[in-house]
C-alpha cells in the first residue's frame, strides 16, 4: 500500500480528536476564525517571483502542497541563482548536488540529498514523499528513482556557474561569504485557504563543498519542519551549525509552548550562538509562521530578509539580527 493511503486510512481513526476545522485556531480555550489571515506565504532571503507564483495559486485555491512546490520550482530553474537548482555553484570536484525536502500538512515528509541530475530535486522528494514508503534517498538510488518517476536527465552545471567554478580552481579558497554568494536557499511556507499548512526548503548546499557533502536543507527538523496543529518553520544559512540544532523542529517545539514565531525564532538562533564561538563568520537565520498567520524571523548576522505574500501584496522585510556584520 502506498504510504499516503496508510496514512489517510490512520488518520481516519483518529478522526475524533479533529474536530476543529484548520482555518480555525484554538487559542487559550477560545476558537479563533482565522480564515482572514489566509491565503499566506512566507520565504526565505528576496525571491518574489517564487513567493508570488505561490502566493496567486493560493489565492486561485490550490493547497499549500502545491503552492510550496510549485513556488521554489521557480528558483530552481532560475539559472542566474547560484544556490539553487540548475546553474547552482557545484562542489570541489565539479558537481552540481541538490538537497531539498517537503512536508505536507498531514506531516508527511519526503527528501533528496546529493541529487545530480535534475533541477527540480523538490519535486523529486515529493515523489519520494507519495511514492514511496521512505523519507530520504540520497545520491545514485535518488537519481535512480528519479528516471523511474519520469524525470529526464539533465546537466546542472551551466557554463557560468562552471566558470566561476574555474576561477575558483586557481586559489581553492573555501570561505563561505556572510548573506551572499554561498547562503541562498529558497525555504517556504504556505498557509492555504483551509488553513492548511506545508512547507518546502531546496538548495545546492555551500558552494564548493566537499564531495559528498549534505547541509541542513534536505533533514526533516533541521533545514524544515512544521506540525499542521502548531505551525511551521525553515532556515538557510550554515547547514552544519542548524543541524547540530534542529533548529527549525525547535521552532515549532517553542510555539507549541507558547512562544510566538519571533520568540522561537530568536531562541533557536541563541542556540547556535552559544554552541559557536566563531558564529561571527557565518550566517544563520529562520522563519517562522504559527497558526494563526504571525510571523517571525531571526538570524545572525544582519543583511537577512524573507518575503510575505498576503491578500495580493508581496513584501520584502528584512529580518532581525543578533549583530551587524563586522567589517574585516
Ligand atoms: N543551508 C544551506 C546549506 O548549508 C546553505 C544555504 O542556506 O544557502 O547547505
Amino acid at each position: 500500500m502506498k504510504r499516503r493511503k496508510f496514512i489517510q486510512n490512520t488518520t481516519l481513526s483518529a478522526v475524533g480528536f479533529a474536530a476543529i476545522p484548520t482555518a480555525f485556531s484554538l487559542t487559550q480555550n477560545k476558537i479563533i476564525d482565522m480564515t482572514n489571515n489566509f491565503p499566506i506565504t512566507i520565504a526565505t532571503w528576496n525571491f518574489p517571483n517564487a513567493s508570488i507564483k505561490a502566493g496567486e495559486m493560493l489565492a486561485n485555491g490550490a493547497t499549500a502542497l502545491d503552492a510550496v512546490e510549485q513556488g521554489v520550482m521557480i528558483e530552481e530553474a532560475n539559472l542566474k541563482n547560484t544556490t539553487v537548482g540548475k546553474g547552482g555553484a557545484p562542489d570541489r570536484e565539479g558537481n552540481v548536488t541538490l538537497d531539498a525536502c517537503i512536508m505536507s500538512p498531514e506531516g508527511d515528509a519526503g527528501a533528496v540529498v546529493y541529487l545530480k541530475n535534475n533541477t527540480h530535486a523538490v519535486s523529486v522528494a515529493r515523489k519520494v514523499m507519495e511514492e514511496t514508503p521512505h523519507v530520504m534517498l540520497a545520491g545514485e538510488g535518488a537519481d535512480q528513482f528519479a528516471r523511474e518517476m519520469g524525470f529526464e536527465k539533465e546537466d546542472l552545471l551551466t557554463e557560468s556557474s562552471e566558470q566561476s567554478y574555474k576561477e575558483w580552481l586557481k586559489k581553492k579558497e573555501y570561505k563561505p561569504l556572510i548573506n551572499i554568494e554561498n547562503h541562498d536557499t529558497i525555504g517556504m511556507l504556505c498557509i492555504d485557504k483551509n488553513g492548511d499548512l506545508a512547507g518546502a526548503c531546496t538548495s545546492s548546499g555551500l558552494s564548493y563543498k566537499m564531495n559528498g557533502r549534505v547541509g541542513d536543507s534536505p533533514i526533516i527538523g533541521s533545514g524544515l519542519f512544521l506540525d499542521n496543529e502548531v505551525g511551521g518553520a525553515v532556515a538557510t544559512g550554515m547547514g552544519e551549525a542548524i543541524m547540530k540544532s534542529v533548529g527549525s523542529f525547535l521552532i515549532v517545539e517553542l510555539m507549541r509552548q507558547g512562544k510566538t514565531p519571533q520568540e522561537a525564532c530568536e531562541t533557536a538562533i541563541q542556540r547556535i550562538i552559544k554552541a559557536n564561538p566563531n558564529y561571527q563568520d557565518f550566517q544563520a537565520a529562520f522563519i517562522a509562521i504559527n497558526k494563526q498567520g504571525e510571523v517571525g524571523s531571526y538570524c545572525i548576522q544582519k543583511g537577512f530578509s524573507y518575503v510575505k505574500y498576503q491578500e495580493g501584496k508581496n513584501e520584502n522585510i528584512p529580518s532581525e539580527f543578533f549583530i551587524e556584520l563586522q567589517k574585516k
